[in-house]
């Protein structure tokens, strides 16, 4: 589908025919980065409710002008000094790619009485700009003693990013190995539920290989 077919549908229609295409069982995030407050509740009134934001100020004022039985989560990479503004809500973090992100929002969650669930961001593409541990820093810090120090941050999974490539079988290939070593974990650690991979290019291919969590937003709401 080319991108001006999908301006031309509707916010509803898209979320319709995406749901339409996925499991049930896969969580969908309607990313809202840079879209209108009035773009955000034609998906809301559709029955969407979990939404995705890249940079806390920008969640945080969606926040506070829209419901609040949306589930927000932060996709983006973390600035510690803004994690106080998003600790009383954030429903799920998906992008920690440093320890001292994850002690900063147990400090914070704990102001609040909170459990804040993250994900751990795993460096799967080739190019140097996308964020993230590797594989084996995931290991070595699964392996330390450190994370059972945080009373009030919950790892429940991992996130990643495929290369940025019309290369399907590269995307794939990518993701399978994320969903591999994410099996792997969930032996060991039971906690481990979620998989945040897949984006409007690649959610088809990243659900094909053990994708819980898709992140879309071009794909509902056009192009940005
Ligand atoms: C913007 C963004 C998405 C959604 O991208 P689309 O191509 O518009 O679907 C997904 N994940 C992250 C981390 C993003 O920043």
């Amino acid at each position: 589908m080319l991108l001006s077919d999908i301006k031309n549908m509707s916010i509803a229609a898209n979320l319709q025919e995406i749901k339409n295409s996925i499991p049930p069982t896969v969580t969908l995030v309607a990313v809202t980065k840079t879209k209108t407050v009035a773009e955000i509740m034609e998906a809301y009134e559709a029955g969407q409710r979990d939404f995705g934001e890249n940079k806390i100020q920008e969640m945080t004022q969606k926040y506070e002008q829209l419901p609040k039985d949306i589930r927000w989560h932060m996709i983006g990479h973390l600035q510690s000094n803004k994690v106080k503004y998003m600790a009383e809500f954030v429903h799920l973090v998906h992008g920690i790619d440093k320890f001292t992100t994850l002690v900063e929002i147990d400090k914070q969650a704990q102001k609040h009485n909170r459990i804040i669930n993250c994900l751990l961001q795993v460096h799967i593409a080739q190019e140097e700009t996308k964020f993230g541990f590797s594989y084996d820093e995931i290991s070595t810090l699964l392996n330390s003693n450190e994370l059972q120090l945080f009373k009030n941050v919950k790892i429940i999974g991992l996130m990643g990013m495929a290369t940025f490539t019309e290369n399907e079988i590269q995307i794939r290939t990518e993701f399978q190995a994320l969903s591999n070593y994410f099996q792997q974990l969930k032996i060991q650690y039971p906690q481990f539920t979620s998989l945040s991979m897949g984006m409007s290019s690649d959610y088809n291919i990243a659900i094909s290989a053990g994708s819980t969590i898709i992140r879309v937003g071009s794909a509902i709401f056009g192009g940005r």
